[in-house]
């Protein structure tokens, strides 16, 4: 599997280009901005980009989506339940950041649901409370959680839609019941492990 990190724009997001080394598809994940730094890298790495997927519909990690959408031509694949606030464009105001023209999902995302590219294949985990539509990607013995779970933190509640009760309870049932081995690749600062962040996560302590 290609795996590369880019950081992008004001808000330190991490965006990944995930690829297939059996037939050089390759998946976005969050290309929150500078898209001709993602461009770069995916012409570098010479993968041809089937999906781009949104673990949530904050500016932040959709900012470059119109340009690499129109330059890759990728389906663009977000959960239901944040599909209409990433249309209504409501929370980039309130994150302080403009984006110009939201575009529609090609694809709408349930959990369970199943994300592949050539040999790879990722499992769509719904865990709602940062925002109502927030995803994680399983897959590979890695997971990206977007904004749900950071290394030693977790995602804000504030924001509308948010819930910490409804955060907590997806992080305990969906991501502390997978292995502890299990590489996490947060939307926000370094990678971490499942284990880790069981054992010394402080929102994760009795
Ligand atoms: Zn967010
Ligand atoms: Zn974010």
């Amino acid at each position: 599997m290609i795996l590369k990190n880019l950081v992008v724009g004001p808000l330190a997001t991490n965006c990944y280009i995930i690829g297939s080394e059996s037939n050089e598809e390759g998946m976005i994940i969050d290309p929150g901005a500078e898209a001709e730094v993602i461009l770069r890298n995916v012409k570098d790495l010479e993968l041809e980009i089937k999906s781009i997927v949104l673990t949530h519909g904050h500016i932040d990690h959709i900012g470059a989506l119109k340009e690499v959408k129109e330059a890759t031509g990728a389906e663009v694949a977000i959960h239901t339940d944040d599909a209409q606030s990433f249309q209504e464009n409501s929370v980039s105001t309130l994150l302080g950041l403009s984006y110009p023209t939201p575009l529609p999902a090609d694809r709408l995302l349930k959990d369970g649901d199943s994300m592949g590219i050539g040999d790879l294949h990722f499992l769509v985990l719904h865990t709602p409370g940062h925002s109502p539509g927030g995803i994680c990607l399983l897959g590979q013995g890695i997971m990206f959680s977007g904004d749900t779970l950071f290394n030693y933190g977790i995602g804000r509640t504030d924001l509308p839609g948010g819930s910490y009760s409804q955060l907590m309870n997806s992080i305990h049932t969906k991501l502390m019941t997978l292995p502890d081995n299990t590489t996490v690749y947060p939307g926000h600062g370094p990678d971490t492990t499942i284990g880790a962040e069981r054992s010394g996560n402080p929102f994760l302590q009795a």
